[in-house]
């Protein structure tokens, strides 16, 4: 079977691993950013650095974004002529914006799939790495081949704005978790200690997370609110400990001050007795 040619719009470091991994796998790539500088590996290993955007959209089969956001697709793309081209963009942005580009595209004659990416740049043509991709289906089986490359599709529907959905799901666990570790890290250097000194927690703490989302998923999708294991009241006795650990160090409390405030909250309108599940009616409500 041919192999599909490849365009790469956007070479920031993931864009570059994606031009990276499509040269590994022999297809032939064509590459374009904004600004000048970023492609010089790249063609160096064989890519095709295109003049302008028209000839870039023009070279591949398909053409992968990788910017910034979706607005950055529309300056990026201007009115280059898109009749019978095939976008993929795996750029972050919100689904109401995936949606609305997919819109864009369309009106000019583009097929067009959104995509998420779950793996930073290192993580590219690796195995276990995963995309949340939606659109058309019969888009996405036809290129599906191509997109597997950078690592294995998850197909998440036609609504375009399912795979940033889905994606944007994964980010809201992924920051918090992330300052998480850089609010307990400011709390540790306050008291001096480094972050080697805390990393084999750390990891303790991230594989415990799995168990909790696993015991409490039933009981969310059942609409029970549990507290046989832990009362929110304890809860947001703990949440508190938290933050007065983090002012008593002299550290900033801003996100820790909100956390306490939801657990407060929750005790306040009566659910001390129930457990954690509870806070998914309490955050919808809002
Ligand atoms: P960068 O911010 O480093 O690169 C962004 C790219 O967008 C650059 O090529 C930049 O061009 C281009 N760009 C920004 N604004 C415009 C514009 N107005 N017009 C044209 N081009 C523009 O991002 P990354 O490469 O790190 O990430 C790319 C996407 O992948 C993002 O949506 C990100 O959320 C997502 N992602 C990134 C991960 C990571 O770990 N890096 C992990 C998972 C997803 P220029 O060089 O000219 O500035």
């Amino acid at each position: 079977m041919n192999q599909a040619s490849i365009t790469i719009v956007g070479l920031g470091p993931m864009g570059r691993a994606m031009a990276a991994a499509y040269l590994d796998a022999g297809h032939r790539v064509t590459v374009w950013n904004r600004s000048a500088g970023k492609d010089g590996d790249l063609v160096a290993r064989g890519a095709h650095r295109a003049a302008g955007i028209t000839e870039a959209v023009a070279a591949s089969d398909l053409t992968v974004l990788s910017l910034i956001d979706v607005d950055a697709m529309y300056s990026a793309l201007g009115d280059t002529a898109l009749e019978g081209r095939v976008l993929v963009n795996l750029s972050s942005d919100v689904p109401d914006k995936a949606r609305k580009a997919a819109r864009w595209a369309g009106a000019r004659g583009a097929a067009y799939l959104t995509g998420g990416v779950n793996v930073p740049p290192s993580g590219i043509g690796q195995e276990g790495s995963s995309i949340f991709v939606s659109g058309p289906q019969e888009v996405y089986e036809e290129h599906r081949a191509a997109l597997d490359v950078l690592a294995a599709t998850d197909y998440r529907g036609a609504d375009p704005g399912y795979a940033q959905l889905y994606y944007q799901l994964n980010m809201i666990m992924f920051w918090t978790a992330y300052t998480g570790w850089y609010q307990a890290l400011a709390v540790a250097r306050a008291n001096g200690l480094t972050a080697a000194d805390v990393l084999p927690y750390a990891g303790y703490t991230a594989d415990s997370m799995r168990g909790f989302y696993t015991h409490t998923t039933p009981a969310i999708d059942a609409g029970d609110h549990g507290g046989a294991d832990a009362r929110l009241a304890m809860c947001a006795a703990s949440v508190e400990h938290v933050l007065h650990t983090a002012a008593d160090s002299g550290v900033d409390t801003g996100i820790l001050a909100a956390h306490a405030e939801l657990y407060r909250r929750a005790v306040d309108a009566g659910f001390g007795a129930d457990g954690t599940p509870r806070l998914v009616q309490l955050l919808t409500q809002n």
